[in-house]
């Protein structure tokens, strides 16, 4: 089979990818290709499902706020480029019990890095957001820079963007095989070979069939999407309906504005295992699953029919500590980027501007936690992800 030549290969085009693609291609020096299994924009990447929460108040601190605030500008800056939207700020609402431990992490940070929010009491909340049935004790925050983002869109503008700027694309073509030379890094595909100077590795949940040692340190946590009917969907418009986190108990539901006119996203994750790979991973909630979720929804909006009239079933990778992993290799031939752990879309154009960064040989801003031999290390303290997150 033919081999090419290539500066940079990005394998997949899903999240990760499509960033990355979007960001080497501003560097017309550099022949950028990526290569992904499925076509352009597939439904079996871990960014499927219509929507994606985007919130700067984030319940895990810290650590994330500005990845998300820069994400922020590059998610405006690549609708702008792309004439697409893919951002709807519309904020994004957590309610639950007062002194709730999540909900006071995320007070903390709008505090300490001075997000514009609202802090809701029972009364203004039920007052304010009559869809959602308020609990006495209840209270609420709300994200302004917060809202929902469109993935598919996300991917389609990215990947559109990087191809007008000449990268490389080649759908339906698997990565079999990445070895080092000495001269590169030569990747094999269902297509041919490719000899690059660099590889970015942004293949998901797959990572774990072409890398032994993410194999080791990676899980798949199953996620699920599920859709209700509200019996007065013009209440559940973006306009009026944030973008949504609630906690009551140990349930934990999220969820989306109706984007369609007659459903809104409303999910809860029943207890799935972890799995090791793609292949075993369920692809539809069961009846009684649903049923439950069903249940449970029903409980907490008001006037909602019960049945999911749409559901999905995805997966996502994750690591011991939910860190996502962001590497360049010692000899700098080799950018990972994986483990984004149910919570990495909204901060994926980051990832993206770092995968060009990383590729220049610069780890700068980069926390010296993602890197691939912290990981290890905590791994063989914390062992691998067990479930129980979201
Ligand atoms: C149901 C669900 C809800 C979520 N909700 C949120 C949310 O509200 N907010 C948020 O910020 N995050 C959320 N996340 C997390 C976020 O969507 C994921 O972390 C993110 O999409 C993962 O991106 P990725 O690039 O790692 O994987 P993907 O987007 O799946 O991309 C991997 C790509 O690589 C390709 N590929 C793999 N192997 C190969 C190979 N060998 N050859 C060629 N191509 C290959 C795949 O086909 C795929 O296109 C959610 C995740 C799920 C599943």
């Amino acid at each position: 089979m033919d081999q090419h030549r290539a500066d940079v290969v990005v394998i997949g085009a899903g999240t990760v990818g499509a960033m990355a693609l979007w960001q080497l291609s501003k560097n017309s020096k550099l022949r950028v290709v990526g290569i992904e299994q499925y076509g352009r924009v597939h439904s079996h990447g871990s960014y499927a499902g219509e929507s994606r929460v985007f919130r700067t108040a984030v319940h895990e601190g810290g650590t994330y706020v500005r990845m998300i605030q820069r994400s922020r500008d590059l998610w405006r800056q690549l609708e702008k480029e792309s004439k697409q939207q893919i951002y709807q700020e519309v904020g994004c609402l957590s309610i639950a019990p007062e002194g709730f431990p999540d909900l006071e992490t995320a007070l903390g940070t709008v505090r300490d890095f001075e997000i514009p929010h609202r802090v809701l009491t029972t009364e203004e909340l039920r007052k304010e957001y009559p869809q959602h049935r308020i609990f006495d004790g209840d209270i609420g925050l709300l994200d302004e820079h917060g809202g929902g983002l469109r993935p598919e869109v996300a991917i389609m503008s990215a990947l559109d963007v990087a191809e007008k700027n000449g990268a490389e694309l080649h759908f339906n073509t698997r990565v079999i095989g990445v070895e080092r030379q000495q001269n590169g890094v030569l990747v094999r595909t269902t297509a041919g070979t490719w000899l690059a100077n660099q590889v970015v590795v942004a293949s998901g949940s797959w990572s774990t069939r072409l890398f032994p040692q993410l194999n080791e340190l990676l899980r798949l946590q199953v996620l699920g999407l599920t859709w209700f009917m509200p019996r007065h969907p013009k209440q559940f418009v973006p306009r009026k309906f944030p973008a949504f986190l609630r906690d009551i108990g140990e349930v934990h539901f999220f969820g989306a504005p109706s984007f369609d006119g007659y459903s809104f996203k409303a999910c809860t994750n029943p207890e799935w295992p972890v799995f090791r790979d793609v292949s075993e991973v369920p692809t539809h909630h069961t009846r009684d699953e649903l049923i439950k979720i069903g249940q449970r929804a029903a409980e907490i909006f008001t006037d909602i029919n019960p049945e999911p009239v749409r559901e999905s079933v995805h997966h996502c990778a994750y690591t011991p500590d939910r860190l996502p992993v962001v590497d360049l290799s010692d000899d700098g031939r080799i950018v990972t980027i994986a483990g984004l752990s149910g919570h990495g879309f909204k901060f994926s154009p980051q990832l993206g501007e770092w995968a060009a960064q990383l590729v220049s040989g610069s780890t700068d801003g980069v926390d010296p936690r993602f890197a691939l031999a912290s990981h290890m290390q905590r791994l063989s303290v914390l062992g691998p992800y067990a479930g129980g997150g979201h």
